[in-house]
């Protein structure tokens, strides 16, 4: 398990592409009890050289770890990869293609590339319950022009987030504020039961009828600050790390931020998270 928090202790702990593969494989094959092949019991699996491939003693089944993940068929190094998901891992503001670029040592397009694969791998579905704050947000945009909802080059962005230390969060980007958006979202998303603070704007005002017990804002018991503070956090680490982010990737970011969110109290350090979805 990685638990340092240092490029340098990193590299150490990972040093090749071998190493690397057998991590991975003990991380999707770990608790291998039988052979798939010979149905033998703790079947003992050895590399074939030269290859990416493991291979049972008695009966040669082979397990292919890089098969089916976000590496297959890549020609980057296993270790370059392995860096890449550190970074990652212990970013607290998200991992920009330039970064990677010159951390890894590969081409732009092959960072981005990277990039966007180990996002890929970030998104989640479970549902919130509890206590859910609910509000909407506008991202980007040019300075000038029309202002508020609707504004040219401004992306909305959707968010349920629930409240306190263990409180998980689900953002999206939605194309509008209406009522079709919006509800069927929240629906999906916030357990049916669930307390839902949001603000006054109309669409809201039927949550009531779905289920849900909805208090609309009053600046002191019933607030938004966790979603609030979320849009805040998120915004001002776009900004620090990517120079542009275009609206068809911002649901990835937003994934990303997400995910490391919902896993900020946890025990299994965030590599070995990643690395479990991969
Ligand atoms: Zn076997």
């Amino acid at each position: 398990m990685i638990t340092k928090f240092s490029i340098v202790d990193f590299l150490q702990k990972f040093p090749n592409d071998g190493i690397c593969l057998d991590y991975l494989f003990k991380a999707k094959y770990g608790n291998l009890d039988v052979c798939p092949g010979c149905k033998k019991e703790n079947p003992k699996f050895y590399k074939i050289k030269g290859r990416t491939c493991y291979s049972c003693s008695s009966c040669r089944h082979q397990i292919h770890p890089m098969v089916g993940t976000i590496m297959e068929g890549s020609t980057t190094a296993l270790q370059k990869w392995f860096t890449a998901i550190f970074l990652f891992a212990v970013s607290k503001n998200g991992v920009s293609a330039k970064e990677l670029e010159r951390a890894l040592g590969v081409t732009y397009k092959c960072a981005w590339r990277i990039g966007h694969k180990i996002r890929s791998l970030m998104e989640d579905d479970d549902q919130l319950s509890g206590l859910v704050e609910i509000d909407e947000s506008m991202f980007g945009g040019k300075k000038k022009g029309k202002r508020g909802w609707g504004a040219a080059g401004k992306e909305l962005l959707f968010g349920m987030v629930e409240r306190g230390e263990q409180g998980r969060i689900k953002a999206v980007v939605v194309k509008s504020r209406k009522r079709n958006v919006l509800i069927p979202i929240i629906r999906e998303t916030v357990e049916e039961g669930s307390v839902v603070h949001t603000d006054a704007f109309r669409v809201y005002r039927m949550l009531n009828y779905c289920g849900y017990d909805h208090k609309i804002k009053d600046g002191a018991k019933i607030h938004q600050n966790s979603i609030e503070g979320y849009w805040g956090n998120f915004k001002n680490s776009i900004r620090g790390t990517h120079s542009f982010v275009s609206g068809k990737h911002l649901q990835s970011y937003l994934n990303e931020f997400g995910f490391r969110y919902n896993r900020r109290n946890s025990e299994t350090p965030m590599f070995d998270l990643i690395l479990q979805r991969i």
